[in-house]
């Protein structure tokens, strides 16, 4: 739809609208959001006609499904007869009442009170204030500090942020509040691969104890956690974790907050993750699928002992919202709950859906680049992971994930990515079809990032081929750019020793004799070529060099350049800017150009690019150098699809940070212990360097820094 301007909602949008967890500028470049605009069921529609399964429920809370009437009836109903009254006045509605009451029947026995309010955030918030009034209340005024977890995410306000543990919302920012403090998550997948489920639960919550010794019991307040952190990445608690952590906090006088925001109403198949696991919190909070999202609204559950002080106390209670216990969200949130009871819909996650849903998702667990499955009633997390066998996780994280998440939604399939972890919370009423929809998109989705990538099963192929050869270069001929110091001179003393013989390109005559040098005292075959790729007659050089060798070269290694001006791209001097992409890019252009018809002639033409995080914005004011490493990986997959066919295989390396000359440049007071050494290198360049190697046109990382320390 497009105002008088002709300028769409998406773009009008985008000029007068901040998104929540978003990037707004990438948004706005991208010619703003998709304008979703009905949904019915599972599924919802944009405003171009597109349908996607919604995946997610919203954000888990459209549990009842979208298009309910008998909701829409309500709401309309109660607006007309009151659309809204307050409850601070000594006053209440009908409405208020009757959710109060039924909460307090759904949830444990001993919490029978509801303190209401209009998102999680602020019952979150609420939990923190009203317990630390109750510490003061019973006299322990000193109880104040809240221990949250890492991962752990109870809201987006002050209180809430510091209470959590998402390292992104700290940053900006700052957790801003004092009497905060953090536990590790019981991530049993990142932190306890070697352990027992019952030994990691036992030192995962023993962390909370220690925890609460190290402030002393009589300054902590509270404990919070969701049962199972949902934001965090679908942290599920390892059996007898959640039990264990309420016996420490009732052994230490700390109150025991759960965060059932979006456990509860039977996203688990149980009324509450209390029910589920047997807990007595002190005090729960809701919201999400109190209304299914129908309207915002939440409720914080507190335990009679604690309600009871909070109605006695003295002066009343100074807390509350315009709009707690609203009489139309209230009424909306009734009539869902009574959706939830007369289509059973707790009963069908517990027996039917979710023990499907669940199975479906295993299927995922043998793929390679699926490091878990992990699921409980229709919640669904599947982590994934860069190598499997060695457990090696995808760095940096969050762009595999992303990536897939966006595969999927452009497959009609909205999924949450957090790190590397995909998250998966349908609507309740998901059918069995509508699952394995899900799932074998998912599956496709997976396919695809695993071709695109072309990672995992080839590189282990070719590391286990590399491994247990003697000489996988043995014949063949090298020409490796840069070679007289960092990262090309190791990379050639590696081709050397699989077996090949390398021309070393630099500008430097000494520096590269020394290489030679120390290449032949161990056996090998090394050319030196003093020559300077910035010049015409550089490449004159070289090509003289290469024709007097015997005419013939097998593998391309474009790695010379330079830092240039680390300035942002407007600030940059032509001359600066000409030099550097003349070297990094055009340079590279040039060679490539020159050999190509030698690596054609070779039965296994092997390029390697060299670029840099920079190509993909980790220094932001590196300009023409990280342009130039954006132009290279464009160009090595260009030239990767161009010949695909003809057996030649190009693939970038992103070093990462390697201790050499150009890296003191770029970090004068970096400790060199701090980056990788550039015999970390060296493998992946000959896995990419062999005939085995297949696949093409992937920008590989150099992972393996701690085995190359060694
Ligand atoms: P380095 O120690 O500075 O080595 C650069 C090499 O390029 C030297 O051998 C240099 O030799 C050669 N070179 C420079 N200008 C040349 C010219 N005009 N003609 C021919 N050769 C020239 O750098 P490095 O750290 O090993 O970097 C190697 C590659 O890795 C680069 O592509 C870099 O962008 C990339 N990288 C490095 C890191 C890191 O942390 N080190 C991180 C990401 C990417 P002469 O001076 O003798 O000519």
């Amino acid at each position: 739809m497009s105002d008088p301007d002709g300028k769409t909602l998406g773009q009008r949008d985008a000029a007068h609208h901040l998104h929540p967890f978003t990037d707004n500028r990438e948004l706005a470049d991208a010619g703003g959001p998709t304008v979703i605009e009905r949904g019915e069921g599972c599924y919802l529609w944009d405003d171009q006609g597109h349908r996607y399964l919604d995946a997610l429920a919203g954000l888990w809370c459209v549990n009842v499904g979208y298009g309910r009437k008998e909701l829409a009836d309500v709401a309309a109903r109660q607006m007309q007869q009151l659309a809204y009254y307050n409850t601070f006045f000594n006053t209440t509605t009908a409405p208020t009442v009757e959710l109060a009451e039924t909460l307090a029947a759904l949830m444990p026995g001993h919490l029978n009170t509801a303190l209401f309010a209009n998102s999680g955030s602020e019952v979150c918030d609420s939990a923190i204030r009203l317990a630390r009034f109750y510490w003061q209340l019973v006299g322990k005024p000193s109880k104040r500090i809240v221990i949250g977890r890492e991962e752990g995410y109870h809201g987006s306000t002050l209180a809430t942020i510091s209470a959590g543990g998402v390292g992104a919302m700290h940053a900006q920012g700052g957790i801003g509040m004092p009497d905060f403090a953090h536990i590790e998550a019981p991530y049993k997948f990142l932190r306890g691969q070697d352990m027992s489920e019952a030994a990691f639960a036992q030192q995962a919550a023993h962390a909370l104890e220690i925890k609460i010794k190290e402030l002393g019991a009589e300054n902590v307040a509270l404990f919070i956690c969701e049962p199972i952190q949902g934001a965090g990445g679908l942290i599920f608690p390892p059996e007898g974790y959640l039990q264990e952590v309420q016996r420490i906090c009732q052994r230490h006088d700390v109150l025991f907050v759960l965060d059932e925001v979006i456990s509860a109403f039977g996203r688990l198949g149980a009324w509450s993750a209390a029910e589920l696991f047997g807990l007595s919190p002190d005090f729960i909070t809701l919201a999400k699928g109190l209304s299914s999202g129908y309207q915002p609204i939440s409720a914080l559950m507190i335990s009679d002992p604690i309600a009871d002080k909070l109605r006695d106390a003295e002066g009343g209670l100074a807390h509350g919202f315009t709009y707690s216990g609203h009489p139309v969200a209230a009424a909306v949130a009734l009539e869902n709950l009574n959706i939830l009871k007369r289509e059973k819909l707790i009963e069908r996650v517990a027996q039917d859906i979710g023990p499907y849903f669940q199975r479906a998702l295993t299927r995922l667990a043998g793929h390679p680049l699926v490091g878990e499955v992990r699921s409980l009633g229709l919640l669904g997390a599947v982590e994934l992971i860069q190598d499997k066998a060695r457990h090696i996780l995808f760095d940096p994280p969050g762009v595999v994930a992303a990536v897939c998440r966006e595969n999927l939604r452009e497959r009609g399939i909205i999924v949450r990515a957090v790190r590397d972890t995909l998250l998966i919370a349908p609507p309740f009423v998901v059918t069995h079809d509508q699952v394995d929809d899900i799932v074998d998109t998912l599956e496709a989705a997976l396919e695809y990032i695993r071709k695109e990538l072309g990672i995992i099963a080839e590189e282990q192929k070719v590391a286990d081929v590399v491994e247990h050869t003697a000489e996988p270069l043995a014949g063949k001929v090298a020409l490796v750019t840069g070679a007289s110091r960092g990262i090309g001179a190791e990379v050639a003393r590696v081709f050397a020793r699989a077996g090949a013989t390398v021309f070393l390109l630099a500008r430097d005559a000494e520096g590269l004799a020394a290489r030679q040098a120390e290449i032949e005292a161990e056996g090998g075959t090394a050319v030196s070529v003093p020559a300077d790729l910035s010049r015409p007659e550089g490449m004159a050089v070289l090509l003289e060099a290469i024709e007097n060798g015997g005419g013939r070269l097998d593998v391309l290694v474009l790695n010379a350049a330079v830092l240039g001006d680390l300035k942002p791209l407007p600030d940059i001097e032509n001359a600066s800017w000409d030099r550097v992409i003349d070297l990094n890019l055009s340079a590279a252009f040039r060679l490539l150009a020159a050999l190509h018809p030698l690596l054609s002639a070779s039965n296994a033409g092997r390029c390697i690019f060299v670029t840099s995080g920079a190509a993909r914005g980790a220094h932001a004011n590196w300009g023409a150098y990280a342009a130039s490493k954006a132009g290279i990986e464009a160009m090595m997959r260009v030239y990767a699809a161009e010949n695909r066919k003809f057996g030649i295989r190009a693939n970038a390396v992103d070093p990462g940070a390697m201790r050499t000359g150009m890296r003191a440049t770029a970090f004068p007071d970096e400790d060199p212990g701090s980056v990788s050494p550039v015999k970390a290198a060296g493998p992946v360049f000959l896995r990419l360097a062999v005939a085995d190697c297949s696949f093409s046109g992937a920008v590989i990382p150099v992972l393996d820094k701690a085995e190359a320390a060694e």
